[in-house]
């Protein structure tokens, strides 16, 4: 995979596929522009070298209609304030009037193309589209990790048709930390999952069941591990038909030897709500009528042992519902036992951001993806669609 400063770009005509998915409020207003600082430094080398650059996003998900609340607009504005350029912006990502934008363009000049989602053809990955999104294109940067899972026109089918390509510096500095703890993870390595879904994660459970040395499950999914054991657990969520995977991964984790841990104590509430009752429970059946909300105090304390030994940790999903102060404890309390850490620690975007956010230790962590679902499956299949485009 070619990097950034691998090519020359004066007077080329750019296309960067970025991720500007930024929360937008009901007036259009961005709620916050990470994702857009995210690429600036990506799209700062590439006007200072004097490309002629077309910049590609998706927003929200149109479902190939032109959908106005998803439009890029805000975002060209928001870039034009922080490059302290003009940024214009494109009636639509293809079709003659884009193609006569492009070709006006001038060295150093910047053109934000209109949400590549507003056309079906993007998520089909199609290719006649891809090459009307090429056109007149000498160069193709990809620096959307957030969207390099997806196999989609922009990330994928479009390297087909641009000969020089290459991973803009966020892409890269995703790579050069998740592939770190794929390829020669520090030992001890440790894995803390928490979140809602057993499915969502299960491919990451597989493949860290190869490599890490202990995996720390919280949230929802220990409880579907709780069950498939013939656990009482209440009201707790459950994935009742991820029962068996649930058991194979408990055999698994013997076989293999990995430390794999569940909650030693649990956060028990009448409802996910602030003005619900709760209670700590250690063993089971938990009451029919309360579920579990957060791990305890005691599951804090021995998964924060564990945390302090590791030389690199990897953690994707909050280990409570901790959008509720009552129920965050627990995740807040993992946060800085992860931030107090001296391993390498890499964060998994979506939900897990918010929670480090909360804490105010995210300056602590090593790396923060920008991709939840990237970052999962990259861990899983190591790879991704829009890397392997790149290759
Ligand atoms: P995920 O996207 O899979 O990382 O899930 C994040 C969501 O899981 C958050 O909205 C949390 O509120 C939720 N969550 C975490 N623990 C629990 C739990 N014990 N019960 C219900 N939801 C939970």
């Amino acid at each position: 995979m070619k990097h950034l400063d691998d090519l020359k770009y004066k007077g080329k005509t750019v296309f960067l596929r970025v991720d500007f998915n930024v929360p937008l409020d009901e007036n259009g207003n961005i709620r916050n522009d990470n994702r857009i600082r995210a690429s600036l430094p990506t799209i700062n080398y590439l006007i200072g070298q004097g490309a002629k650059l077309v910049i590609a996003s998706h927003l929200g998900r149109p479902k190939g209609k032109v959908d106005p609340k998803m439009s890029l607009k805000p975002a060209a504005k928001r870039l034009s304030e922080l490059i302290s350029a003009d940024v214009f912006m494109a009636p639509d990502c293809v079709g003659e009037d884009v193609d006569r934008l492009k070709k006006e363009l001038k060295s150093g000049q910047v053109l934000l193309l209109e949400n590549v989602r507003f056309h079906a053809e993007e998520t089909a990955n199609d290719a006649g589209f891809a090459q009307k999104l090429a056109r007149d294109i000498d160069c193709y940067v990809n620096d959307a990790f957030g969207s390099c899972h997806r196999t989609h026109a922009s990330v994928a089918a479009i390297t087909q048709f641009v000969k020089e390509k290459a991973a803009g510096y966020l892409l890269q500095k995703e790579v050069k930390y998740l592939s770190k703890a794929i390829r020669s993870p520090k030992k001890p390595y440790v894995a803390i999952l928490g979140g809602a879904k057993v499915s969502d994660k299960i491919g990451v459970i597989q493949n860290l069941l190869n490599k890490a040395d202990d995996i720390l499950i919280g949230g929802a999914m220990a409880y579907t591990f709780f069950k498939a054991q013939g656990y009482e657990v209440g009201k707790s969520l459950v994935e009742d038909d991820k029962l068996q995977i649930a058991l194979e991964v408990l055999t698994k984790a013997k076989e293999k030897k990995v430390d794999f841990r569940l909650p030693l104590d649990h956060v028990l509430a009448t409802g996910i709500d602030k003005e619900a009752q709760i209670k700590v429970s250690e063993s089971f059946p938990f009451p029919a009528d309360w579920m579990a909300v957060d791990i305890g105090p005691k599951t804090v304390a021995e998964y924060s042992k564990i945390i302090a030994r590791a030389k690199t940790i990897f953690w994707n999903g909050p280990l409570g519902v901790f959008e509720i102060d009552k129920f965050a404890k627990g995740t807040v309390k993992i946060a800085e036992a992860v931030a107090a850490s001296k391993a390498v620690s890499i964060v998994g975007g979506g939900d897990s951001i918010a929670a480090v956010e909360k804490t105010e230790v995210s300056k602590r962590i090593t790396h923060i993806s920008t991709g939840g679902g990237a970052s999962l499956e990259y861990l899983a299949n190591e790879t991704l669609p829009g890397i392997e485009a790149l290759e």
